[in-house]
């Protein structure tokens, strides 16, 4: 190691995978290999704990979900693009050449740290060594046509008064977005949306030019601005954007722009989705089969008219029923609240129980029955199947509901309830086996 004279390593901004994109393999070595220590999270209390543990995506940059060791690789140049300007990392995989071992290392974290290219790896290399890179190009093409997409987009909604003002690239499979200042109407959408595929059959040339002396105010915080190199991606003569990503070299290589839905947010911005290229194909493939399944189910064709008017027709028979079926809970509850009240003539006590309808029931029947037994005997009312929860109100007259409750709390195992005077209310956490029907014995004992 002694003689291992460090080359220096390319810098962010230079790196082989910005100079030229369609590179899929490079051979360099390695400059520097360090295990990676996590950063130190305080968690001096519960609150940040939790804040923690929800975030699902925090781990896997962290590499301290995995107990296995990370660590930092720095090669003198990379093929694999580190995560930056919108764009996420590359996957890829890294070979040894020394005959060493020549097992690929799989590498799916990159990360720029000021102006170095940092690979995060589960193997240590050690310094001098010379590897192979390979990038996953199925993966690579996929954020490129996003990220070129998204370019070409913003520069089409630039002239129509419609500045990107931020955006998101989803991951593979997912939407990705545009925020503008407002929502774009209908023949705007429907201008942006041929204007798009126009120009991506122009076919326009995409290129990278470093201008010397020419700053950006979109560099972020960290990257050096003097050591740095600033990359500005011209499309055609359209667009000239500052921009580290990994760009196509021409606009028919996007394939095409699906314009999604459009959402408000922070007041009157506007989120307007977004797919390109083979992502957006087989986004369309997976809606137009759902959308297909969907026409089954309703037995209608699969137009997306027809399957809109399907479902509007399902959902207004759903509020239909509900309402039906809400009429005729309180018809039987009237009934029940009828028999309750004749079998009271002869009667101290009466019992109801009904498996569903819970509560609601419960209360349809309160309210028939309540004026009359609070000054006459005591009724109790169920509901809930075994083994799931249930309620339990007991109601009539003040000295009777309290006896009767106690009763019931000795019966029913995990009845939990309060309330004084004509009525008390409780909950079932399980009712077990034979509990309803001793519940029925008791209640009717009198
Ligand atoms: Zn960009």
């Amino acid at each position: 190691m002694g003689t291992f004279a460090a080359p220096t390593p390319a810098i962010v901004g230079a790196l082989k995978c910005q100079k030229d994109s369609y590179l899929q393999t490079l051979d360099t070595e390695v400059v520097s290999c360090e295990e990676y220590i996590a950063p130190k999270t305080a968690q001096p209390s519960g609150k940040l704990k939790t804040k923690k543990s929800t975030d699902p995506t925090k781990g896997l940059a962290d590499g301290d979900s995995n107990p296995s060791k990370t660590y930092l690789i720095e090669f003198a140049d990379s093929v694999l693009f580190p995560e930056g300007g919108g764009q996420h990392t590359d996957h890829g995989s890294i070979t040894t050449m020394n005959n060493e071992s020549n097992d690929s290392i799989p590498i799916t974290n990159i990360q720029r740290h000021g102006l170095r290219c940092i690979h995060f790896s589960p193997v240590p290399i050690s310094s001098g060594t010379p590897v192979r890179q390979n990038v996953d190009f199925t993966r690579r093409w996929d954020l490129m046509q996003q990220h070129t997409g998204q370019h070409l987009l913003s520069a089409i909604m630039d002239c129509m008064d419609l500045p990107t003002i931020g955006w998101s690239m989803g991951q593979p499979g997912e939407m990705n977005y545009v925020e503008l200042p407002r929502k774009p109407s209908d023949d705007e959408m429907k201008t942006i949306q041929e204007q798009c595929n126009e120009k991506i059959r122009d076919s326009m040339p995409i290129t990278a030019e470093t201008p010397e002396g020419r700053g950006s105010d979109s560099l972020p915080e960290d990257y050096d601005r003097e050591k740095g190199v600033v990359r500005f991606i011209k499309i055609g003569d359209m667009d000239y954007n500052a921009c580290c990503g990994t760009h196509l070299k021409q606009s028919s290589h996007i394939g095409l722009i699906l314009l999604h839905h459009m959402q408000s947010i922070r007041g009157t911005n506007c989120r307007l989705f977004f797919t390109a290229g083979d992502r957006a194909i087989k986004m369309a493939t997976e809606s137009i089969n759902s959308l297909r399944s969907i026409a089954v189910s309703l037995s209608s064709s699969s137009a997306p008219a027809d399957v809109a008017a399907g479902v509007q027709r399902l959902g207004d028979q759903v509020s239909e029923a509900r309402k039906k079926e809400k009429k005729m809970l309180a018809e039987i509850a009237k009934f029940e609240g009828e028999r309750i009240m004749s079998y009271l003539q002869g009667h101290q006590t009466a019992f109801l129980h009904r498996a569903t309808d819970g509560l609601d029931f419960i209360n349809l029947v309160v309210f028939e029955i309540k004026d009359v037994v609070k000054d006459h005997g005591v009724v109790v009312l169920s509901s809930g199947e075994v083994k799931t929860p249930g309620s339990i109100v007991v109601i009539g007259k003040p000295g009777l509901v309290e006896s009767m409750a106690t009763k019931v709390k000795e019966v029913v195992s995990t009845a939990k309830g309060g309330g004084k005077g004509e009525k008390w209310q409780g909950k079932v956490t399980e009712w077990q086996k034979g509990e309803i029907e001793a519940l029925k014995a008791t209640a009717e004992a009198e």
